[in-house]
């Protein structure tokens, strides 16, 4: 089968190689010079809500998905019916806004932070004295990595975040002292049937994810969190990979956000699961079931950011990913995954990469 595939970054590229694989052929369309997919086959070079490029890729593609989120859903819409795009774009339109993303986790039942809409100074004093502070306050489209977010701490810094972030519609948060973070990731066919992972346990700093392991051996959460994935994969009539990323409080999960592509807490499913979640959103949007996806160990994924330390080549540990971008600050330029037999095992390797890999890259002046 021909797969369009809207982006080209590294979810592209792995995308693309599980696509090749499955024995598909795919076809990207993306505004960069020579990103990562380009590895793995032809890049039509256009802005992402280009009419004509889009019609281009639609014609010659028997299906579209995307790997980016921030593509303008009504030149989507526009190209009419040309090929089927999965997921649907009503999944991408309510992932597109915070709020809306936030009502959708309501209608479903599905336990989330307290916030409150935020459209001046004024409703972000209110939302202050209402929902207590800290706050953290984001804009409501187009945030990504933590982009977009300030911690409020005190009232007297409303100013002071309305200039930095404002004069979009924002959205304020509670501080949630979050236990930890997870995602729960699943992919859905045409048929509706739904294949999860077992959840995932994620460290972020500076609002980008650093560190994931999974499984995380809590069997009461992970059925809770697969309740809610279910919930939302049926609700959407959801086509291909979804990621709901949640925050743990005891034995509570609140919904934080939700990505409808393949996700970074997601990459260690290329060595640590029976299939990964890039074959089981190839297998979804072409038609076929999702595959199984239990794990065939503990795995560990340390983000390679703004450099790939001479350290986590040398290491000898795990197999790593170089997505062949060039270099830049915060930027992700690769993956490395640990897959072992025990968790000790795991956790040890794990803590012993991304601790080279931190070191490495403060002594290079490119930690973020
Ligand atoms: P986001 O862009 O919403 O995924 O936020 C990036 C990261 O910031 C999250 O993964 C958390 O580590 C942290 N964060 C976001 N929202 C909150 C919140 N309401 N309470 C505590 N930490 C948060």
């Amino acid at each position: 089968m021909r797969i369009g595939i809207i982006g080209a970054g590294q979810l592209g590229q792995m995308l693309g190689f599980a696509a090749r694989r499955l024995g598909h052929e795919c076809y990207f369309l993306d505004p960069s010079e020579n990103p990562p997919a380009a590895r793995v086959g032809p890049v039509i070079q256009a802005a992402f809500d280009d009419p004509v490029a889009l019609s281009v890729l639609a014609e010659k593609v028997d299906v579209l998905t995307y790997e980016f989120e921030n593509v303008p859903v009504q030149a989507l819409r526009d190209i009419g019916g040309a090929a089927p795009i999965y997921p649907p774009l009503e999944a991408l339109r309510l992932a597109q806004d915070r709020l809306d993303e936030k009502q959708l986790f309501e209608r479903l039942d599905i336990p989330l932070p307290r916030y409150h809409v935020v459209d001046s100074v004024d409703d972000l004093r209110a939302a202050g004295e209402t929902i207590g502070l800290p706050l953290v306050v984001k804009t409501r489209r187009l945030g990504y990595d933590g982009k977009g977010q300030f911690v409020l701490r005190e009232l007297n810094q409303v100013e002071d975040a309305w200039q930095a972030i404002g004069g979009v519609p924002l959205i304020a948060e509670q501080w949630v002292p979050f236990d930890y973070e997870v995602s729960a990731i699943g992919a859905r066919g045409t048929d509706g049937t739904i294949a999860a992972y077992c959840l995932t346990h994620n460290e972020h700093a500076g609002g980008i994810l650093r560190v994931s392991r999974a499984p995380v051996d809590d069997d009461a959460l992970t059925t809770k969190a697969h309740t809610y994935l279910s919930r939302m994969l049926e609700h959407l009539d959801y086509v291909g990979v979804l990621a709901l990323e949640l925050f743990v409080v005891g034995d509570e999960l609140l919904a934080n956000e939700f990505a409808p592509r393949v996700h970074n807490s997601g990459h260690w499913t290329i060595e640590g699961a029976e299939t990964s979640q890039f074959a089981n959103h190839i297998r979804a949007v072409a038609g076929a079931q999702p595959g199984p996806t239990g794990t065939v160990g503990h795995a560990g994924m340390v983000n390679l950011i703004g450099t790939i330390p001479d350290a986590a080549r040398d290491a000898g540990i795990g197999q790593l990913h170089d997505y062949g971008k060039s270099p830049r600050p915060g930027r992700k330029l690769g993956h490395i995954t640990v897959v072992a037999e025990t968790e000790a095992e795991r956790d040890t390797q794990t803590s012993v990469l991304a601790e080279s890999v931190t070191q490495s890259s403060e002594a290079e002046g490119t930690a973020t």
